[in-house]
C-alpha cells in the first residue's frame, strides 16, 4: 500500500543535491487547487511546470484531478428540474401499451 504515495517527498533533500527552488511533490500536491484556480504566483507556477516536466506521478495526479473536475462539472450542467421529454414520452407510451 505504499507504492501509491509520491515518490519524491523532501526526504531525498539529504541524498540528491535538492536546491531550494524545487517544488516536491508533496508541496505539489498542497499547491495543485491554486494551480488549477491559477492563484499560484508566477515564479511558483513556473517551479510547479518545471517539476511536471520531471515527475510522471505528479502528471497522472493532474490529470486524474482534471478528470475529477470535468466530470463534476458535467454533472452540475447535466442536473435539470425536470425529466427530459424524451423520458415522458417513452413513460406515456409505455402507460398506453399496458392493457
Ligand atoms: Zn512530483
Amino acid at each position: 500500500m505504499h507504492n501509491s504515495g509520491p515518490p519524491y517527498d523532501g526526504h531525498l533533500a539529504g541524498e540528491y543535491d535538492v536546491t531550494a527552488h524545487e517544488v516536491t511533490c508533496r508541496q505539489f500536491v498542497e499547491l495543485v487547487t491554486d494551480y488549477f484556480e491559477g492563484a499560484l504566483q508566477p515564479r511558483t507556477m513556473s517551479q510547479v511546470e518545471e517539476h511536471l516536466v520531471l515527475c510522471d506521478w505528479c502528471v497522472n495526479y493532474i490529470e486524474q484531478m482534471q478528470a475529477t473536475i470535468a466530470s463534476l462539472r458535467e454533472l452540475r450542467e447535466q442536473r435539470s428540474p425536470e425529466p427530459p421529454d424524451s423520458v415522458l414520452a417513452a413513460l406515456r407510451a409505455r402507460t398506453a401499451a399496458e392493457p
